[in-house]
């Protein structure tokens, strides 16, 4: 086992990381800016490092400030966390090349991954369900014509090294295309340094549905079933739930069990995450996210497994040690995103919180590094709390959440909680009726 692990991040995730080292008698060592100096994560760690000023580039995304880190405090292992480096190939081998573990996948699987157009042809060799478009890269307007032709209207354009939403853009129609490609790589090659981008057909009602993988370096792997992230705004997730409202156990095990083949077929290793879209009774693989996610917690909430641990585990190289039938699913569970922002205009609220009481209660979590006084920096994502909650029935989960969100004080600053409010509220989300355009169409009434 790991004595020592150094946490390459901040926020919410970084405090998660290092309550399950504690748990496990591992050691942390918390990295910070300097505007991150008074953070949670920092208070709570065994040691902490300053690796540079504020901005990201100066600090969490510094890879020699991060490793130097890592060798002063004699860590074993660094967890990346989510963002930041956490998909970077590089910074993968490079960890390893300096001796240390790294949590996660190896930077070849980061590698084919990373890059989307590679992804599908990876797993459409295996047998997974793809969505139509184009064999490959689309690297001419008059071959993206030729290509959304072929696939029909309406199609959406997308950067092989997409993320985040960003260089994503639909045409409806063929008068659109050309604008739309122009747009999606311009904004490609401003967000990822590369432009290349492929074409999809633009699913009209679907859902968002994510199988979560685990994998020990002895090629076994397990899926903890499903997450619907189909409430969106902007392709970004904004509530998720487990188990999804449109799947039965059936179709569950179907596609669970379909992606962890595949996970165990290109010898992947640590938690991983495979989204589809769904519509209408069929599955299409879009992209493998390489790491933890975000909303990982209600996959733990479902299952009573924590995943953090199980990652840092099967990175010593241990093996799983149960198989599928271990896993089993109880209750319901339900993740709000919580924003520094305001509700309506989504404009960033960085500030000082004046006032802070988080839920609490049977099946109430709050993954947060907020404190009272705590000043949120205007220099990272917006995304401050995750109030996630469970409940044996979908109904009485979606009570507690109610209650939770009224009990939520968050003050000094705007956030989107209102906007929970607002969405849990609604009888299509209640009755659990809702596609990935459903919050958009909502909030242009
Ligand atoms: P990113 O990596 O930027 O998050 P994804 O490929 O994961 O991009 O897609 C993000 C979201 O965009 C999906 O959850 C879905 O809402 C929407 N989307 C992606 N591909 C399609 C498609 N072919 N048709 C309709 N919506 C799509």
């Amino acid at each position: 086992m790991f004595e020592k692990v150094l946490i390459a991040n901040r926020g919410e995730i970084a405090l998660r990381i290092h309550r399950a080292c504690r748990e496990m008698g591992i050691q942390t060592v918390a990295v910070h800016s300097t505007a991150d100096a008074d953070a949670m994560h920092v208070r709570l760690a065994d040691e902490s490092v300053c690796i540079g000023p504020a901005s990201a580039r100066d600090s969490y995304l510094n890879i020699p400030a991060i490793l130097s880190a890592a060798a002063i405090t004699n860590v074993d292992a660094i967890h990346p966390g989510i963002g930041f480096l956490a998909e970077n190939a590089q910074f993968a081998e490079m960890v390893e090349e300096h001796g240390f573990a790294f949590i996660g996948p190896t930077a070849d699987h980061i590698r084919i991954m990373g890059d989307k157009v590679t992804a599908k042809k990876t797993v459409m060799d295996l047998g997974l369900p793809v969505v139509p478009g184009s064999d490959g890269p689309v690297p001419t307007v008059e071959e993206a014509e030729k290509v959304a032709a072929e696939i029909g209207y309406p199609v959406l354009i997308k950067a092989a090294a997409g993320g985040g939403g960003k260089g994503m853009k639909v045409a409806k129609r063929p008068d659109q295309l050309r604008e739309a490609y122009q747009l999606a790589r311009g904004e490609a090659r401003a967000a990822f340094g590369n432009d290349e981008v492929y074409i999809e057909k633009y699913l009209a009602k679907p859902r968002h549905i994510e199988i979560q993988l685990l994998a020990d370096m002895h090629g076994s792997c397990v899926h903890f079933g499903e997450r619907d992230c189909s409430v969106q705004r902007r392709h970004q997730k904004v509530i998720e739930e487990a188990p999804s409202p449109a799947l039965n156990a059936e179709q569950r095990a179907f596609i669970g069990n379909l992606a962890a083949k595949c996970t165990a077929a290109i010898g992947y290793r640590g938690v991983g995450t495979m989204e589809f879209l769904y519509e209408e009774g069929k599955f299409y693989f879009i992209e493998m996210n390489t790491r933890l996610q975000v909303e990982h917690t209600i996959s733990e909430m479902i299952t009573g497994v924590d995943l953090v641990r199980e990652q840092i585990r099967v990175a010593t190289g241990a093996p799983l040690g149960y198989t599928q039938d271990d896993i089993r699913f109880e209750g319901h569970s339900i993740e709000c995103r919580v924003n520094a922002e305001n509700p309506e205009t989504f404009i960033p609220s960085p500030g000082k919180i004046d006032g802070y009481h988080a839920p609490g209660g049977l099946g109430v979590r709050v993954d947060s590094a907020l404190y009272d006084g705590y000043r949120v920096p205007p220099h990272y994502d917006s995304l401050i709390a995750k109030l996630v909650v469970h409940g044996t029935t979908r109904n009485e989960c979606l009570m507690r959440l109610r209650r939770s969100i009224e009990e939520y004080v968050i003050g000094g600053i705007q956030t989107t909680l209102p906007l929970h409010e607002r969405i849990i509220a609604e009888a299509d989300f209640i009755n659990g009726t809702y596609d990935i355009h459903w919050l958009e169409h909502l909030m242009s009434k």
